[in-house]
């Protein structure tokens, strides 16, 4: 089983959990609402854009994404705001840049509590709300379940036993059997349901047929495992015929980097394979918004008020909402200017955060070595502009700075006075609000090492840590002794 990158902090932090299994409901028939319109938001980890037959990938066998796809409006360039789990669902699900809401990555940073979820507005304008999510990293103990009536996290607690918490997750089967069984009960009200499936997450271990059809590409098979439970769910909306009147929202919280840039999984950079997701939102019958596909950038944080203004529903949420609705007409080009961030390698390891704007025809990422990529030519990101086109880097390192400066809470979290004054200041330059800093002042003084220098020491420790999990001790320590 490959690792996941959340476990450098895990084993820091990591708990066993016994879970319990959950009552089944019974089985009854859910009338229609009357009362507004129903919302499934689906979520697919670990899915890159380019590897779903919708956004053009051969092979793929995405056949129920792909027709949901057809009957909305897709969107080619998404963007995730943080290639990492935790942290881009609790953007998606606020409508906030990860600066704002506190949590960046996964070192127990909480959900401000202040910022309200898309679940608690909806409930609170009396939606029935169910999660249903397949990896302990959604855990509720994250912040995320604020205003779902039901969050499944339920996880077989032997699972903790076997794996690193990072990768104990539920298959794609199970969670679309406890998401069917809800959706079976009775409501007397709307519902909101979100369906969270980790299958396209490593391991990368399918099962049949589909391990055997995909034994080249194992992580293809994943998600072609994942879009064929994801067909039961369509199915029975279809069959129940509340699929047309519904709001239908799927997609990624990050992709999977497959070995570019010398990244395997996902996390420490912030390159096209990690942050284009697929983005799809099939709108309501009656809605003004026709099927088609959209070639703007957009962030995937847009999804939160989509949702309400699909809805025309007004609650006070939208004052923090710090993106517009995704069908919103673009009068400003700057909306077009999509912003994602990584602290991975930075509250993991002490080197640099990285950020990043793209727009319509470049990337830029801010790093002490910093890189500009004009996609249109260079989709792979193969040669970097930055001497070549300094005026174009300096006007988007500026966009990014503002975007920052504009949203970021000016107050750190209680806590911070750990931090002298100075540090607090270079950790918010960083864009960082985290209460406590990874690294000491003298070395944020001193200038933080590049990520991408850093690769391969970061993969030998991730070599070294599956190493010392098969009880390989001599080549774990063989591995660290070169990093
Ligand atoms: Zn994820």
């Amino acid at each position: 089983m490959k690792f996941a990158p959340t476990f450098v902090a895990w084993v820091v932090t990591s708990a066993l959990m016994v879970c319990g299994a959950s009552a089944q409901a019974p089985r009854r028939t859910m009338p229609k609402s009357s009362a507004g319109v129903n919302i499934l938001l689906i979520t697919i980890d670990t899915l890159r854009a380019d590897h779903v037959g919708a956004y053009g990938a051969k092979g793929a066998e995405t056949p129920t994404i792909d027709a949901l796809a057809r009957d909305g409006v897709l969107f080619e360039r998404a963007y995730s705001q943080v290639p990492l789990t935790l942290a881009s669902h609790t953007s998606l699900l606020t409508g906030t840049y990860p600066f704002r809401n506190g949590v960046q990555d996964f070192t127990g940073q909480p959900l401000r509590p202040e910022i309200r979820t898309v679940a608690e507005a909806l409930k609170t304008n009396g939606y029935d709300t169910a999660a249903i999510v397949s990896s302990y990293v959604l855990d509720r103990s994250w912040g995320l379940d604020k205003g779902f009536n039901l969050y499944y996290d339920v996880f077989r607690g032997s699972s903790f036993l076997e794996n690193d918490p990072g990768l104990v997750e539920r298959k794609a089967g199970p969670s679309v059997d406890q998401a069917l069984r809800w959706l079976r009960q009775p409501h007397t009200k709307p519902f909101f349901l979100w369906l969270h499936l980790y299958d396209p997450h490593s391991g990368y271990e399918p099962p049949e047929p589909f391990r055997t059809r995909f034994a080249e590409s194992p992580y293809d098979g994943e998600i072609a495992y994942a879009d064929s439970q994801l067909a039961r769910v369509i199915n029975y909306l279809k069959q129940r015929r509340l699929y047309d009147g519904m709001l239908i929202v799927l997609a990624s919280d990050h992709g999977e980097s497959l070995g570019e840039h010398g990244e395997k999984e996902h996390g420490y950079f912030v390159y096209q394979s990690t942050l284009r997701v697929p983005l799809v939102v099939k709108p309501p019958a009656g809605s003004r918004a026709r099927p088609r596909r959209m070639a703007e950038p957009v962030q995937v944080m847009g999804i939160a008020p989509t949702i309400l203004t699909t809805l025309k529903l007004h609650d006070p949420i939208e004052k923090q909402f710090e993106t517009d609705s995704l069908l919103a007409e673009k009068s400003n080009p700057e909306a077009a200017d999509v912003y994602s961030e990584s602290f991975y390698s930075f509250s993991s390891f002490g080197w640099s955060p990285l950020r990043t704007i793209n727009n319509r025809t470049y990337q830029y990422i801010e790093a002490p070595k910093p890189e500009l990529y004009d996609l249109r030519n260079d989709p792979a990101e193969t040669k970097n502009l930055i001497t070549d086109q300094p005026a174009i880097a300096s006007v988007l390192n500026d966009k990014l700075k503002e975007r920052v400066r504009r949203y970021a809470p000016q107050e750190h979290p209680t806590g911070t006075s750990e931090l002298s004054a100075e540090a607090a200041e270079k950790l918010r330059s960083l864009g960082y609000m985290a209460y406590r800093s990874p690294v000491s002042a003298e070395a944020l003084a001193a200038g933080l090492p590049d990520p991408k220098d850093k690769i391969w020491d970061f993969n030998a420790v991730l070599d070294a840590v599956d190493a010392g999990k098969l009880g390989n001790t001599e080549h774990e320590r063989e591995l660290l002794s070169q990093v």
